[in-house]
């Protein structure tokens, strides 16, 4: 029987775990942590988001690059997720901005243990605070506690490099390149952005929401929410920029990007509104005619001199587009998910490495970006299934 030596305990490898065939296997499980799946629960703080209800082709769009993700999500779905995650008694709802969450009431660790249980009926070791720390001259595995393991095939499943009290620090990151690996400097996704306020605006509108706005960068377009903080803004809507704005700040120094606080309406509805107003005061047109709360329109005075605010079409046009000048992302440590990782074009169709024969790298450790909202977990699971399908097929002349 081959020896499989999976490494990293997270969503991805859990579920390559759950799906090898142990038949065809003997599997060893190594985490440097002493337990399994830290980043899923501190994800399952805010919310457990497992993946997110959409067609496919809806799905795949989110994920950059989508061509990468499209075969591996065609092989396991979001409704092939749900219905596994349904067959391990972990039952899901659709919430409603169509993310899947698990049944009210369930905790994250409960959700973990439904998982984790599965895999220990299976014939699969685990060796927990076990960190891997690179190669031997012989090309064997080697661990910061002395051991030495000779595997026929070995899969990483290593993570990112945010949330290092996890265990996902990226501190494999040397060990690949000193193999010739191309490995990406890894930097902040899905993470908030810095924004200079001025004093008055932060004190009174700290933690306020901004709802059903779209945000702008470019050419991409973001519905959602936004929530001001003293250090800039973080919320859904400036997630799912995060790549392209991170990528802008590799070039500029800042960046500027669009808010509209009425994205359902044009700007000639809302001059029509503000015409109709029985209030003289702007204020009170805006709060009261146009629908817009106390916190935007701070933001509108912020963000206008005096001239704009009270020139009916110039405010007009500014509440449908905000220009906030973007100065920097957030530390690395406090983001949901990472930029960089082993690129894309090291691995082969299979996450087989190109360089290093037999060994396999799955999830958040790639390359790829996917916003909040379930995809990184669906994208994971993805990976996690579909390496599992190749290995257990007889197809394959791995080993
Ligand atoms: C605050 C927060 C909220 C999130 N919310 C969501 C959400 O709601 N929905 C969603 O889809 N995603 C969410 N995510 C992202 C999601 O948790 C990750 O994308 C996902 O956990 C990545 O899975 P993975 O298996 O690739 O790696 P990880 O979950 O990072 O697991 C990697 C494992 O490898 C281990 N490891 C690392 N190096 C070594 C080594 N050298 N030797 C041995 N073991 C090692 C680590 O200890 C870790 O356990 C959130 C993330 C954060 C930080």
């Amino acid at each position: 029987m081959k020896k499989l030596t999976i490494i990293g305990g997270g969503p991805a490898a859990l579920m390559l775990a759950a799906e090898i065939d142990t038949k065809q296997y003997e599997v060893t499980v190594c985490e440097k942590k002493k337990s399994l799946g830290r980043k899923f629960l501190v994800a399952g703080e805010g919310g457990l988001n497992l993946t997110y209800d959409a067609n496919l082709e809806a799905l795949t769009n989110q994920y950059v690059p989508s061509e990468f993700m499209r075969p591996i999500l065609q092989q396991f779905t979001n409704q092939d997720l749900i219905t596994w995650l349904k067959k391990h008694e972990v039952p899901t709802f659709i919430g409603s901005s169509n993310r899947v969450f698990p049944e009210q009431g369930w905790k994250p660790i409960e959700v973990l243990n439904k998982i984790v249980d599965f895999i220990k009926t299976k014939n699969i070791i685990f060796k927990l605070n076990t960190e891997w720390t690179g190669w031997n001259e012989d090309g064997n595995l080697i661990f910061e506690n002395g051991e030495t393991i000779e595997s026929d095939l070995v899969v990483f499943a290593l993570g990112g490099a945010s949330w290092k009290v996890t265990g996902s620090d990226g501190s494999w990151r040397k060990a690949f390149q000193d193999r010739d690996v191309r490995v990406e400097p890894f930097r902040a996704a899905n993470s908030a952005f810095e924004v200079i306020w001025n004093k008055n605006f932060i004190n009174t509108h700290q933690g306020k929401p901004l709802k059903n706005i779209t945000l702008s960068f470019g050419d991409l377009r973001a519905k959602g929410e936004l929530v001001i903080t003293k250090f800039g803004l973080e919320g859904n809507a400036i997630y799912a920029l995060s790549q392209k704005i991170q990528d802008a700040l590799l070039k500029e120094e800042r960046v500027v990007v669009h808010l509209d606080l009425k994205p359902t309406m044009t700007i000639e509805q809302l001059m029509t509104k503000y015409q109709k107003s029985n209030h003289s005061k702007v204020t009170d047109i805006l709060k009261t005619d146009l629908n817009i709360d106390r916190t935007a329109v701070g933001l509108l005075k912020h963000f206008s001199d005096k001239e704009t605010f009270l020139n009916q079409e110039l405010l007009v046009k500014t509440i449908k587009s905000i220009s906030i000048v973007i100065e920097s992302a957030d530390e690395l440590d406090k983001a949901i998910s990472t930029l960089g990782g082993i690129g894309l074009d090291e691995v082969d169709d299979h996450f087989q490495l190109n360089k290093i024969p037999d060994t396999f790298t799955i999830g958040e450790m790639l390359d790829w970006f996917a916003p909040t909202g379930g995809y990184l977990l669906q994208g994971c699971f993805s990976m996690g299934f579909s390496l599992a399908k190749f290995l257990n097929s007889s197809e394959n002349d791995i080993g």
